[in-house]
């Protein structure tokens, strides 16, 4: 008995640290959350528990895969960049995300910001304008089990009609002017975050709500994004 107890503990001790050399991604993102999100003021907990959760490695190429946890935006092919983690972070809280929510993103990219949100909302609807990266975020996502993710290719300045309307939208590109059917397509009491300024400048990230059909806009901060195309550019 004694000695299959020491045997089995071996056999624990084993399994313990082959998990922990397998999963050294997760103490990169523990570090990333620590030093990059909480250390700059982000304090909701489901927002702190996705980013810990969501594998980011994964939503980059193979080749960056080791930097994918590091404080900086990546490039993610034709010409896009993968955010930097903490404005992921900022632009997930900023909606106040709840569990029963319906959100919308512009802007699929990599996938990896529709992960975050997907982590904490029930239904999540995704736009992405450049057909090969839709379909590889849609993979991506796919095989990592996101299934309350929809992907589609398409001109996001239209948002997504028939699944309208939101509680929250969130645009990773930057706009010129906020484009009229995400305003329309936000339910009453909702929230967008939208980087919106010129796209050779540094642009201002946007909060927009709808209170008692008003729209209020307040600028947060100043940020870089990629910008926002349109389907006949
Ligand atoms: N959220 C992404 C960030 C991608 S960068 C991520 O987590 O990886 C912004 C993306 O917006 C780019 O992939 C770009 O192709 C896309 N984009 C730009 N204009 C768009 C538009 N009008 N409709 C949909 N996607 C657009």
């Amino acid at each position: 008995m004694a000695k299959l107890c020491i045997f089995g503990m071996a056999v624990l001790c084993l399994f313990g640290s082959w998990s922990l050399a397998g999963d050294s991604n997760a103490a990169l993102r523990e570090r990333m959350v620590d030093q990059q999100i909480k250390a700059r003021g982000i304090t909701d907990e489901a927002t702190l528990k996705a980013m810990a959760a969501v594998e980011r490695h994964h939503f980059v190429d193979g080749r960056l895969s080791a930097r994918a946890y590091e404080d900086r935006p990546l490039p993610i092919g034709h010409g896009q960049t993968i955010s930097q983690p903490y404005i992921v972070a900022f632009m997930t809280e900023i909606v106040k995300p709840k569990p029963e929510h319906r959100v919308l993103e512009i802007g699929a990219g990599s996938g990896y910001q529709a992960a975050v949100l997907a982590e904490i909302v029930d239904e999540v609807y995704t736009i992405e304008i450049v057909e090969p990266l839709a379909e590889t975020s849609a993979g991506v996502l796919q095989r990592l089990g996101y299934d309350n993710v929809e992907v589609r290719h398409g001109d996001g300045y239209y948002g997504w009609e028939d699944k309208a309307p939101f509680d929250s939208i969130v645009v990773t590109a930057a706009a010129e002017y906020i484009p009229p059917p995400l305003i329309e397509q936000l339910k009453e009491g909702g929230r967008m975050i939208i980087p919106v300024g010129s796209p050779l400048r540094t642009q201002q990230l946007m909060l927009v709500e709808k209170r008692d059909g008003e729209v209020q806009t307040r600028s947060l901060m100043p940020v870089r994004f990629v910008p926002f195309t349109r389907a006949d550019d």
